[in-house]
Order: structure tokens, then sequence, then C-alpha cells
């Protein structure tokens, strides 16, 4: 039996997968088992930030795998400190919870943000209010947190307590917005529904509405931050001021790592006992995290937003492309009528790695690719585009 057939056969259907086995991968390209190369626009859906193969976080995991790969919470562990003091320092958060995914740290956000309105205001006071078309997680809470009506089927009931509003629509949000709202929780660009970023406008009434009722405001950067968009988060190129920031992706480099930020207003809002996790924060996936947090610095972000312009200007001449949105290394093409799956399936029989997201392509490109490689990649996109019949229509 071949390993798709086994695939098929033993692992749950959850995914409909491209017809490809990856063996191994260096840099920005990752091949095949019948070594056939190709130029990767995923990082495996922005988890490998410096590329596959990444020396630096290699050697540190190698070493510390020597030394301790796991040990528990119940005792002190110097990569989880470094990490934690990594991502305080670089983000002015006070506090760090390590989880082990996305929708982990939107639990554990949640969670926090729940108690400080029960501590302050009383269980009236539960509230979250998400934006139309977000992607929060797979948990039944999360998925409650996602406000999009096709993953509100089959798991039936989910947790109540979510309000969703229309992003950049401040009638909306002002309309909800009462004494039950706990919190706001928002992702600032939009990956999962093609990388839609708020409006500047709508970003600050968010922060305003926050700031003067004493309504925690989340931010999930799960997929935007770690340095994506050109800044530790992307929050911070809208200038907001979160009490509560979800992370991860990115954050271990490649292993399994999540984090909940807690700012001034929510940094004791956990005390003992209040939450927990056996794998968060373990070395292994935590000396990961210090390699990839300690190369996000300015040089880093300007690369990655100049290389992110120079990819924008690359797509916004291609034929069958409707409109770009980015922001950074994180992009999305609305195509005309074509079927981004079927796009991305002709790609891949070019050598090249693209993501959908909705009806979008959606490219997340490790951050040291070239501006040849990113030629390369868009000579075939562009070739890939201009061959494309009214046969591969939705
Ligand atoms: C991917 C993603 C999640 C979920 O992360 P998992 O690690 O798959 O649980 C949550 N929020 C956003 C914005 C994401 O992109």
């Amino acid at each position: 039996m071949n390993l798709q057939k086994q695939d098929a056969r033993f692992i749950a259907h959850t995914y409909h997968r491209y017809p490809l086995v990856l063996v191994k991968g260096k840099g920005c390209y990752v091949q095949d088992e019948q070594k056939r190369s190709y130029l990767d626009f995923t990082s495996g859906i922005g988890v490998n930030l410096f590329g596959y193969h990444d020396d630096d976080w290699m050697q540190a995991i190698q070493a510390q795998l020597a030394q301790l790969s796991h040990s528990s919470n119940l005792y002190v562990n110097e990569p989880a400190v470094k990490a934690a003091e990594l991502l305080c320092q670089k983000s002015g958060a006070q506090r760090v919870f390590f989880t082990n995914s996305g929708a982990e740290s939107n639990e554990g956000a949640i969670k926090a943000a729940r108690k400080y309105a029960h501590d302050r205001y009383g269980s009236e006071r539960s509230e979250i209010i998400t934006l139309c078309d977000s992607f929060h997680g797979r948990t039944i809470t999360t998925l409650s947190a996602t406000a999009q009506t096709v993953f509100h089927q089959h798991y039936m009931p989910f947790t109540p307590g979510f309000v969703h509003v229309k992003a950049n629509d401040p009638k909306d949000l002002l309309e909800h917005v009462n004494s039950h709202t706990a919190a706001i929780m928002i992702e600032v660009v939009q990956g999962e529904s093609g990388v839609r970023p708020l409006t500047q406008e709508f970003a600050s009434l968010i922060q305003q509405v926050c700031e003067q009722r004493d309504i925690l405001l989340i931010v999930d950067e799960v997929q935007s931050g770690i340095a994506r968009c050109g800044s530790l988060f992307a929050y911070e190129q809208y200038g907001l001021r979160p009490d509560l920031v979800s992370c991860a992706k990115a954050l271990g480099g490649g292993l399994p790592l999540g984090a909940v930020l807690f700012f001034d207003k929510t940094k004791d809002v956990f005390q003992y006992g209040d939450h927990g996790t056996t794998f968060g924060g373990n070395p292994l996936a935590c000396v990961g995290a210090c390699s990839i947090l300690r190369r996000c610095q300015s040089d880093l972000y300007a690369s990655v937003k100049e290389k992110g312009a120079y990819l924008k200007a690359w797509l916004t001449q291609m034929p069958h492309v409707k409109s770009v949105t980015q922001m950074g290394l994180m992009i999305g093409v609305e195509l005309d009528h074509l079927d981004a799956r079927a796009v991305v399936e002709e790609c891949i029989g070019r050598g090249i790695l693209l993501l959908t997201a909705k009806q979008r392509l959606r490219l997340l490109p490790p951050l040291i690719i070239t501006r040849e490689e990113i030629a390369y990649g868009m000579h075939i996109l562009h070739d890939v585009l201009a061959q494309a019949s009214s046969k591969s229509t939705v």
C-alpha cells in the first residue's frame, strides 16, 4: 500500500490533503519522496518562520534534548523562563502562560478575561464580542468565538456568551457593547478568512470602547504575530494596547508552543490552581522559542516589510488578480472567478507551494525568503494564472 492510501486508511479524514508526501527541507525549499523540490510560500501554515532545517533553532533543540526534554510545570525550567522573559521584554507584557497551540492560547485568554470581569463585576459580565469571519480555533469554546456559521454545526451545544459583530462596522459594534461585555476579541488581520486587515478607524474605536468601560481587549496574534507582519505583533502597527494577547504558530519555530501574554490589568488574574497544562512551556519547545525570539528585532522587521511590498508589487499585476491584501509577509490574493484550490494544485505541479484562505490565495513564506526566490516563485504563479482557463472557475 502506498503512503497516501495508508494515510486515508489510518488517519481521520479531517483534512482534504494535496497528493504530496513531503520528506525533508532546507531553507525555503522542501522535497517530496521523488526528490522533487518545491519553493515554499506556506511555512507549514505560518510555523517555520526561518525556513526548514533552521540551523540556530535545530542546534538549540539538539542541545536541550541531550539535557532535559520534559519536566512538568511543577518545577522551574530555564528555557521557559528565558522565553517568557524575551516575550515580555519585546512586547511590554508582564507575564506569560505557555500552551501547546493557538486554540489553547485563546482558551486561556478567554478564561482570564472572564475571571477578570467576574472578580470585579460579578457573573453577569461574561460576554465576549468577536468579529464576523474571525478564526480562533477548533475547541468548542474557540469555535463559539469563531464568528463563521460554517463552524457552528454538528457539535451543539456550543459555549454560550459570545456575541458576533461585523468587522469594520462601528455601528454594529456600539450596538452590542453593554454591561454584560467582558471583552472584545479580535485578529487585527484575519488570516483564515483571507488576510483581511481591520481599518485603523475600527481598531481605534475598539481601543477607546475598551478603555472607557474597563472591557478587556484580547488580540489573537496566533497567525499575525512573531514578526510575520513586520513587527513582533501586528497590533503594534495599529497602536493598540491589548490586555491579553494569544500567540502560537511561529512561536515554537516548528515545535508545538503557544502563549497567553498578560499585560498590566491582567497580570494577576490567574492565581495558583486557576489554570494549567501538562506540556505547555516544555523546555524543548521553549529553547526553540528563544532561538526564534532573539532574532525578532528591527532589522528583521524592516526586511519583512520590504519583501512584503515586493511580493505585493508582483501579485497586483498578475492576470485574474482582483485585489491583494498584505501586511508584511502575510498576504491574501483575491482572484476574479478562479478556484483558489485549483490554482494551488496547478502550482504544486510547477514546484511551488501556496495556501488558500476561503476563496483567496494566501502566502505566508518563510521570513528568510530572498528577492530571487520571490521572483522565481512569482514567475511561476504568473504563468499558472495566465494559463488558467475558465475550466478552473468556481
Ligand atoms: C491557526 C489559528 C488558530 C488556531 O491555532 P491552532 O494551533 O491550530 O489551535 C487560532 N487563531 C488564529 C488567528 C489562527 O490563525
